[in-house]
């Protein structure tokens, strides 16, 4: 266990059995503050697979936290989905219960298979819950985020606004959707695909987007290529058919394996970091439990603008790879020698 641990360098590990809750919480690293993190719940083949799980996502929130300059650590929670009957507002209860007792060393939130309502069961037992139905869905916020990150990425790599581009968004869900929403009102072309066919039809009709099947989406001609739907989604077979000078999409995780980055790169397509534009949910969710307003939540979101700049301008200058060049600039701030101050990303 102290070896996988030290693989995924992560610092902390918190179990709890009671009842039908079997959960972990992995604590990452809290320099920046608390950790703040989805608590996932789904069914798991083995307890060794949900350990690794929580590992590994709580390794990608710290980088995330740290390149949205949120005051938080990088944390998540996993909950092994009983198989068969059981008690749900029971298991969150216990599940509340367990939170409640690492006192505020890590804040959970919704994620794959927890629901606003499991939220609200948590907040009877927790105050340290980032979602619930008094807070509101991350969701806008994610796919302001990725307005203001396509837009970034266009100005830098074709000099131009978002005005007449085409964008070519794969899956059109609560982000895909809304962000189909903004770029046409930004005057963009759209091309979508999804696997449910009702949000397709309702783009054509009211963003007059060109619907192309699943498997043709990679290999359309465009500016932009914006995965939205699953991760894991660029891989050898894929990034070879694509035909964009840019990949910014909200997804976590498109990069099938971390050297594709540098295929893309060589292939001359600017990559936006997912976990840096897709960041604007996690904004929402340490922004709205600090007690921010909207106006101040929006002007957070828009502050990943400089964060990517900052990835485009060194990827370009040193001739690497901009997601290596955003984990280096992670590193330094969870890492670095200099304190964390203001979460600004100067000492870079
Ligand atoms: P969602 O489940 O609402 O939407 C996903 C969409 O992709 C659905 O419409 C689904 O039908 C479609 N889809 C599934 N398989 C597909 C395929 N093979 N081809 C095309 N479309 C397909 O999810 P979401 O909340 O919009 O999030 C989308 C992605 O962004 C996920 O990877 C999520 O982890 C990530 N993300 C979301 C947020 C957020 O705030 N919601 C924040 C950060 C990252």
């Amino acid at each position: 266990m102290f070896t996988s641990m030290h693989t995924h360098t992560v610092q902390e590990l918190h179990f709890c059995q009671k009842g039908p809750l079997n959960a972990v919480v992995a604590l990452h690293n809290l320099r920046l503050g608390p950790a703040l993190g989805g608590c996932r719940f789904i069914e798991y083949a083995s307890e060794l697979d949900a350990i690794e799980d929580a590992m590994r996502l709580a390794h990608g929130m710290s980088y995330k936290a740290a390149l949205a300059r949120v005051p938080q650590g990088g944390g998540k929670a996993v909950i092994m989905k009983p198989k068969g009957e059981f008690d749900r507002a029971e298991l969150f209860k216990l599940f509340g219960q367990f939170i409640q007792s690492l006192e505020g060393r890590y804040i959970t939130a919704m994620d794959s298979g927890t629901t606003v309502s499991d939220m609200d069961m948590l907040r009877t037992q927790t105050t340290f819950v980032s979602s619930s139905s008094n807070i509101g869905d991350p969701s806008p916020s994610t796919a302001h985020g990725m307005l203001i990150g396509i837009e970034t990425a266009v100005r830098f790599a074709m000099k131009q606004s978002l005005r007449g581009i085409t964008v070519a968004i794969q899956g059109l869900g609560h982000v895909g959707l809304t962000l189909a929403r903004h770029l046409h009102e930004a005057g963009c072309q759209l091309i979508v695909c999804d696997v449910d066919e009702k949000k397709t039809q309702l783009a054509q009709s009211q963003f007059s987007a060109k619907v192309v099947g699943v498997h043709e989406i990679y290999q359309q001609t465009c500016d932009v290529f914006s995965p939205c739907g699953l991760g894991g989604v660029l891989n050898e077979t894929t990034i070879s058919l694509l035909n964009c000078k840019i990949i910014a999409g909200c997804a976590n995780n498109q990069l099938a394996h971390d050297d594709l980055a540098e295929r893309i790169h060589e292939m001359g397509i600017l990559y936006a970091p997912d976990y840096v534009i897709n960041s604007g949910g996690l904004v929402f969710a340490s922004s709205s439990y600090r007690g921010m307003n909207t106006h101040q939540i929006l002007t957070e979101v828009n502050k990943l603008k400089d964060t990517l700049d900052k990835i485009f301008v060194l990827s370009k200058s040193k001739n690497v790879a901009c997601n290596f060049i955003a984990n280096e600039m992670a590193e330094k701030i969870l890492y670095g020698a200099e304190p964390a101050k203001d979460w600004m990303l100067e000492a870079i």
